[in-house]
């Protein structure tokens, strides 16, 4: 026998009259004076049981028992309800299952929450996942999730990429995190990393001819954990030899229209605009805009050269937005202690009122031509950034977000796509002083910027990020494939030799031995997924994630390990604070 004819969500008027055998979980239970009605419900659905005292007398003795959750299987008719019980919002809502055998297969204890709950505790939910994961919006999201990944794989195959497998533990690759590392018992004292990205070994492949490489390859990263991070992650990594930017652009944008496509939805129009660096942070403050609405910043650094107002005739850079609103003094009060939280001093505004004056306290120091320029209708309001262009970069593209969301400017059915290209090969890293890669060190300078050793400031390099609405799902670049430009980059981050050759020697030597030009990508998958399903936090689509202090409330790990096996691993363990008599 088998344990169901059809799932619960699959019986419809047309099999009315075929006998049925159903299992699934006690979503409800009803007692109607006798009749007992039980809702079973499975991830495809859910059906109406009935179970009459006079025609199944032993059913309906073990229908008094059932509680939410407990497992059953039934057998009986298919019936149609009667006109007044049909359920036109249900598709099994015509239907119902007359019972006449009835077992119990499992038994449930009471529920810590019930499914339908609204607002449960996160870490609850997470510490009975499989509860929570019975609820629609987890059964959905997974399900998106495993639809985006299919979509993923056929787009790679149907393009001439493989899956290679590359090892978890290896060693650190420079990909911006800490390392989770891994002791080893054969080797004590000595550690893997657990790989941050398959970066290397993807490089690898393409020198040992592999031409396509994908892989739906699983990153470890020891950050702190946020809504849109985890310690592991996946993402769609991919490397192609013989290559031009464009050509990895193009599978990309293949891969994310075809994802819409599965998803039944819209796909974003190709090809998704490019965007260069220098122009997305001077227009919008940072290198992933939002461009579901305008709100640019505009320049006013030459017209305020002169200006009388000092903070403006000093400052390196006096850029500013127009914001549709007149703002009141105080909502411009709170917008500067927003600005504020991004590094300004202060924050300087004319408002337009749509009487057609103009109330501002550096007013009377701006001339006519200066006021021109700001060129703001009446009805808004000019917000100013003065000082150095980071600084004013950083607080009118903070600024910008803040105002669009109060403002609801973004369109919340659009959504855009876009590149950015053309990134510095090097930023001065603020800590140690020294120049240090913004992507990874083994981007590619463009073509004519290889010798940027005199230089690294304002060498370009090949390195380009996917943004959909504001949100970076991915970066990627064509890569180094010159022993020689590689140790220059090595050398230019402070590197020795003897230290670049400790740390990836490997790769140089590779680089030595036949190495194709290559490059490659690779996006976030569930942040990627967590977008298609309109989920704000990813843990939402994660079947088993860690919650923010980095533990994992269901099997309660990270636990700590005795010390003998530690000591097999060659680790002593420090005594903890709270050990130590602190907090
Ligand atoms: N390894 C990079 C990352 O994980 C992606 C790439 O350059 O392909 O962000």
């Amino acid at each position: 026998m088998s344990w169901r004819d059809l799932r619960c969500g699959e019986p419809r008027p047309d099999q009315v009259g075929r006998r049925l055998t159903l299992a699934g979980w006690v979503d409800t239970r009803r007692d109607h004076g006798g009749l007992v009605f039980v809702d079973l419900r499975d991830h495809t659905g859910m059906c109406q049981l009935v179970v009459n005292p006079e025609h199944a007398p032993d059913a309906h003795a073990v229908a008094h028992e059932l509680r939410n959750e407990f497992v059953v299987q039934v057998e009986g008719e298919l019936a149609a309800r009667a006109p007044e019980a049909v359920n036109p919002a249900l598709p099994t809502g015509g239907v119902e299952l007359q019972v006449d055998r009835l077992r119990i297969l499992s038994r449930s204890t009471p529920l810590p929450f019930q499914l339908d709950e609204e607002h449960v505790d996160e870490t609850l939910r997470l510490r009975y996942r499989w509860l929570d994961m019975r609820r629609d919006q987890m059964q959905r999201n997974l399900r998106l999730s495993h639809t985006v990944v299919q979509s993923i794989r056929r787009t790679m195959d149907e393009r001439g990429f493989i899956d290679v497998w590359t090892p978890s533990m290896t060693r650190g690759t420079p990909e911006g995190a800490r390392d989770f590392l891994v002791p080893v018992r054969l080797q004590p004292g000595k550690f893997f990393a657990l790989a941050q990205s398959p970066q290397l070994f993807k490089q690898l492949c393409m020198i040992g001819g592999i031409d396509r490489y994908y892989q739906i390859a699983t990153c470890w990263r020891d950050e702190d954990l946020r809504a849109d991070r985890q310690f592991e992650f996946r993402q769609l990594d991919l490397e192609m030899a013989f290559v031009e930017r464009e050509d990895v652009l193009d599978v990309m944008e293949a891969a994310v229209v075809n994802a819409f496509d599965a998803l039944g939805r819209e796909p974003p129009a190709r090809p998704f605009p490019r965007i260069g660096y220098d122009d997305a942070i001077a227009r919008y403050g940072t290198d992933k805009p939002d461009l579901r609405f305008g709100l640019e910043i505009q320049e006013a650094t030459e017209v305020t050269r002169g200006s009388e107002f000092g903070v403006f005739a000093g400052a390196e850079a006096v850029r500013f937005i127009v914001v549709p609103q007149e703002y009141s003094r105080a909502e411009l009060a709170r917008l500067e202690e927003v600005a504020k939280e991004w590094g300004a001093k202060g924050l300087a505004y004319i408002v337009h009122g749509a009487d057609g004056e103009a109330r501002s306290p550096i007013a009377k120091f701006l001339s006519e031509r200066e006021l021109a320029a700001f060129g703001a209708p009446a009805g808004s309001t000019v917000l100013f950034g003065a000082g150095e262009p980071e600084l004013v970069a950083r607080v009118l593209g903070g600024l910008r977000l803040h105002v669009a969301r109060e403002l609801g400017l973004a369109d919340p059915d659009a959504e855009v796509f876009h590149w950015v290209i053309d990134f510095p090969l090097f930023q001065r890293d603020e800590d140690t002083g020294h120049w240090t890669f913004l992507h990874h060190p083994f981007t590619a300078p463009i073509a004519g910027d290889e010798d940027f050793e005199d230089d690294p400031g304002a060498a370009k390099s090949q390195h380009y990020d996917l943004i959909w609405n504001g949100w970076e799902l991915g970066s990627g670049s064509i890569r180094i494939h010159r022993s020689d430009v590689q140790a220059a980059v090595f050398r230019t981050m402070g590197m020795s030799d003897e230290e670049a050759n400790g740390k990836f020697g490997f790769l140089l030597e590779a680089l030595e031995m036949g190495a194709p030009p290559h490059g490659g990508f690779a996006m976030g998958l569930e942040r990627f997924v967590a977008l298609m399903a309109g989920e704000p936090d990813i843990r939402q689509i994660v079947a088993f994630p860690k919650v923010s202090s980095g533990a994992d409330p269901l099997t309660g790990a990270p636990t700590p390990m005795p010390a003998d096996v530690l000591r097999d691993l060659g680790i002593e363990a420090l005594p903890t604070e709270a050990e130590h008599g602190g907090i």
